[in-house]
């Protein structure tokens, strides 16, 4: 195996909510992505079958690459957490497959089946991950229109989005065809239940794990269909399945229908306790989010994990979700905020940052689920040389920019950083490096209201 293999282009993919197919959810589009069209568009399942995209020249050119120990361009973040000293989803992704699997011989005789075909794979996939559309419930801060539909109608915070510095929207992008794509109804790719059970899921027999995400995959009807029909075909019960979900939505019958298959996990989207919690994923309530842990708890057919997005609003409070976790035995993996970098914990005081790493650590070192989970610790160690790598940008930009998001939410929301994370906004008041101002951008005050914070 070379230093740059990686196993997901022979046996995966990635379709994201706006139906553009990449590597894996990690795979960067930036700068320049190389799997595209002949035209260097990016291939997205509103224009094109999936089939065309799994053995076009772009895909069979990065298999190639790969065995050949060439960097891809997308595999930058497998790269970076490598450098680190991390682990990376390339490492676990070989491992898993190419190692533990018990079709891991079958998966090494098809790359080198593939190889003599031109890097052609006439398999089907073995592990899909696909994110049927935006719909959500939920307007977290730091996530984006493309993957909610209550941000993509919030005004104010799609206003940052197109104005922020972040990429433009893509959803917006597809939304704003008139075409349609290659389909005559003009409704977007993903409301095409049929053709996308059928390009997606139409060798089953291959299928090996299925990872549904959104949007909020318990509030979509296309996931629903994607289960039902797992179900129905008997598929199920060689899949292990997994969802990206908020956790605040319950949808008795989809699982209810869980039990049928091998095995399924509920990865949560919960990054802090209670008032911080509710601050980040708006407007979701904690006592909701607690009841539901518990009712997935009960059901013996559920493994349960806890995949907080660590930034810098939950940095400090990370070691108190942790131990809630610990206490009720459930493990968790914790993913470092990159983008936007103005809530990532570069955007915080540097004495902040550093007492949220020392708390981390001491936390880690007395982890009574870390010998158990290993990519419990993994995920801790990458996300610590996160914590104290240099700042991606000059501090005082990345504060002027959270300051001033942060007020424009808190006002349009009713919300209050120095109430929901107490801890940061005293270290705020008291960094000698930036100081807080009540300035508002795309949020108009209210005649005789208080400053934001
Ligand atoms: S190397 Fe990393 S980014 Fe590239 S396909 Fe594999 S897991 Fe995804």
């Amino acid at each position: 195996m070379t230093h740059t293999f990686c196993v997901y282009p022979w046996i995966h993919s990635h379709v994201g909510p706006s139906g553009l197919v990449s590597l894996c959810c990690f795979a960067s589009a930036e700068p320049r992505p190389e799997l595209v069209d002949e035209r260097g568009r990016r291939p997205n399942l509103q224009d094109v079958a999936f089939g065309e995209v799994w053995n076009s020249d772009a895909m069979r050119e990065i298999r190639r690459k790969l065995l050949a120990g060439e960097r891809v361009r997308e595999c930058s973040h497998c790269y970076h957490k490598e450098a680190v000293g991390g682990s990376s989803p390339r490492k676990q992704a070989n491992g898993e497959w190419l190692v533990q699997h018990p079709r891991a011989a079958e998966l090494r005789a098809r790359i080198e089946r593939a190889e003599a075909r031109g890097h052609r794979v006439e398999e089907g996939l073995t592990y899909l991950d696909v994110r049927p559309g935006n719909a959500c419930n939920l307007g977290c801060r730091m996530c984006g229109g493309m993957a909610s539909s209550f941000l993509a109608k919030d005004a104010v915070h799609a206003t940052w989005e197109l104005h922020g510095g972040a990429p433009v929207d893509e959803l917006r992008v597809v939304a704003t065809r008139r075409d349609g794509g290659r389909f005559a109804s003009g409704k977007p790719w993903h409301r095409h239940e049929a053709e996308l059970i059928e390009e997606l899921l139409g060798r089953p027999e291959n299928l090996d794990k299925v990872y549904l995400a959104g949007g909020e995959p318990l509030f979509n009807g296309t996931v629903a269909a994607i289960v039902e029909h797992l179900v129905d075909c008997g598929a199920a019960r060689h899949v292990d399945l997994s969802f990206s979900t908020n956790l605040t939505v319950w949808n008795e019958e989809l699982i209810g229908s869980l039990e049928a298959f091998r095995s399924v996990v509920f990865l949560a989207s919960i990054d802090a306790e209670g008032a911080t919690y509710e601050y980040l994923r708006y407007p979701a309530g904690w006592d909701t989010v607690v009841d539901h842990v518990e009712r997935l708890r009960a059901l013996p057919f559920v493994h349960l994990e806890l995949t907080p997005t660590v930034q810098n609003a939950n940095a400090l409070d990370l070691a108190r979700l942790l131990r809630f976790a610990e206490l009720i035995d459930v493990p968790y993996s914790l993913a470092t905020l990159y983008e936007p970098t103005h809530l990532s914990v570069h955007a915080m005081p540097a004495a902040a940052r550093e007492e949220a790493a020392t708390r981390l650590e001491w936390f880690m070192a007395r982890s009574r689920l870390a010998e158990h989970y290993e990519y419990l610790v993994d995920s801790a160690k990458v996300l610590l040389a996160d914590m104290r790598q240099p700042s991606p940008a000059p501090y005082r930009e990345l504060m002027r920019t959270f300051n001033l998001f942060t007020n424009d939410l808190d006002a349009d929301r009713g919300q209050s950083l120095a109430a929901s994370c107490p801890e940061l906004w005293q270290y705020i008041r008291e960094d000698p490096d930036y100081t807080w101002t009540d300035e508002r951008v795309y949020a108009p005050r209210a005649q005789g209201a208080e400053p934001a914070a």
